[in-house]
């Protein structure tokens, strides 16, 4: 595969750009190659700037849930650009995409627009602990909640220990405001409570966690945490970034059937443009600025271009009763593949799916959270895996093994 092109812009980009690229994951360091310059995509397929076409298993992380430059999609921002980028000012899509998400999530009762998934969690935060009046919030080992300083916090060794830094630039006070439990134990969320009674605001949690590959909550753990929070008087937060209008028209919350407080969006709300949002209860999101005290802006919230993408996409799926069925189809299709192939080659894997998120583990042992030692290793095989699939023209990842996502 001649990858000329995109090698000799990767090369200029170092000089202007920290490593290269906008975003870490896109250096393509845990595939073990120089990452890939891309011209454009249409439907499944993404074209390289050397000419390679790829199958693209990556879908721009999620929101290219009907394919790229999909007409209709386009259309409607052409159209929207021809009255302007942005006004600064009230727009009625705000209104259509805000009333379509409490359509497609009915534990949304407002919601506020923002620009990214990481501005969601973190307003989110915010807002549960003007709500609560407590400071500590609880997430959980390998979840990823965007990159905001309080997200960044990891264990410390021992049980039930404060959050330290996990990057320079995070103060230790912000980090330890942060308790981190383990993903499907609720036993250690029951621990940090224990030890902090009164000072928990909020449990962050993907209930279908995408960022450290797929590994689905349990069921019964989800119920416990919500009937937990709800005794407690803590604010759940179900970031559905990832999981949001993917996994199910509602999202994880309507797989499950469980209510998160608060819920994040990202990714699929804006169509590929830059949305985040975050809604939930009434009494909750009432508190935010102008209606209430919790301050939270935007210049570009609201934004018609983003709107518009979003508010299509949503449209396509609302229009389309079969759309999850479908997906689901043509998925598992892919997945009897991956099985089957697999046995021929008598390998030990374990594919964790959940619709059309999926994550294969080199490792028959079944995978509930991140303490799955020896599979974050970048053993060299497996590294190398997403390098020799772009060669045979797919193209995908390696979970980081920070468990990091963006
Ligand atoms: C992608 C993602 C984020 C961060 O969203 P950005 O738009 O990249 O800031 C947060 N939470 C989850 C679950 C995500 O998948």
């Amino acid at each position: 595969m001649n990858t000329s092109k995109s090698s000799e812009l990767f090369a200029e980009a170092q000089k202007h750009i920290p490593g290269g690229v906008n975003s870490p994951v896109r250096a393509f360091r845990s595939v073990g190659r120089d990452p890939l310059y891309i011209a454009s995509a249409k439907g499944s397929k993404i074209y390289d700037v050397d000419g390679n076409e790829f199958i693209d298993y990556i879908g721009s992380w999620g929101p290219m849930i009907h394919g790229h430059a999909n007409e209709r999609i386009i259309n409607a921002i052409k159209d929207a650009a021809e009255n302007s980028t942005s006004f600064g000012a009230s727009s009625e899509k705000e209104i259509v995409l805000a009333q379509l998400v409490k359509k497609f999530v009915p534990a949304i009762e407002m919601i506020r627009m923002v620009n990214s998934g990481t501005e969601a969690t973190m307003s989110a935060m915010r807002l549960a602990r003007g709500f609560t009046g407590r400071e500590k919030i609880i997430k959980f080992e390998g979840c990823y909640h965007g990159h905001g300083d309080s997200f960044l916090s990891k264990a410390g060794s021992g049980v039930a220990t404060l959050g330290l830094p996990d990057s320079p630039g995070v103060t230790r006070s912000t980090a330890a405001d942060t308790l981190n439990a383990k993903f499907n134990d609720i036993a250690s969320v029951e621990v940090l409570i224990e030890q902090h009674p009164g000072s928990i605001a909020a449990v962050f949690i993907e209930p279908v966690a995408g960022n450290m590959g797929c590994v689905m909550a349990g069921k019964a753990f989800l119920q416990k945490l919500r009937d937990l929070c709800t005794a407690e008087g803590i604010v759940l937060i179900f970031d559905e970034v990832m999981s949001g209008f993917r996994v199910a028209r509602g999202g994880a919350q309507e797989l499950y059937g469980i209510n998160a407080d608060l819920t994040t969006f990202g990714k699929i709300i804006g169509g590929g443009l830059p949305v985040g949002a975050y809604g939930g209860r009434r009494d909750i999101m009432q508190l935010i600025a102008p209606s209430g005290p919790v301050y939270q802006a935007g210049t570009l919230s609201g934004n018609p271009l983003a709107m518009t993408a979003g508010i299509e996409t949503l449209l396509a799926i609302d229009e389309d009763p079969d759309f999850y069925r479908t997906l689901g189809d043509a998925c598992e299709y892919l997945y009897d593949g991956f099985r089957s192939n697999l046995a021929d080659l008598k390998l030990d894997y374990t594919l964790n799916t959940c619709g059309s998120m999926f994550t294969l583990f080199f490792s028959s042992e079944a995978v509930t959270d991140r303490q799955i030692r020896g599979l974050f290793q970048p053993h060299a095989r497996k590294r190398h895996l997403p390098s020799a699939l772009a060669v045979r023209g797919m193209f995908c990842i390696n979970r980081p093994h920070e468990g990091r996502c963006g």
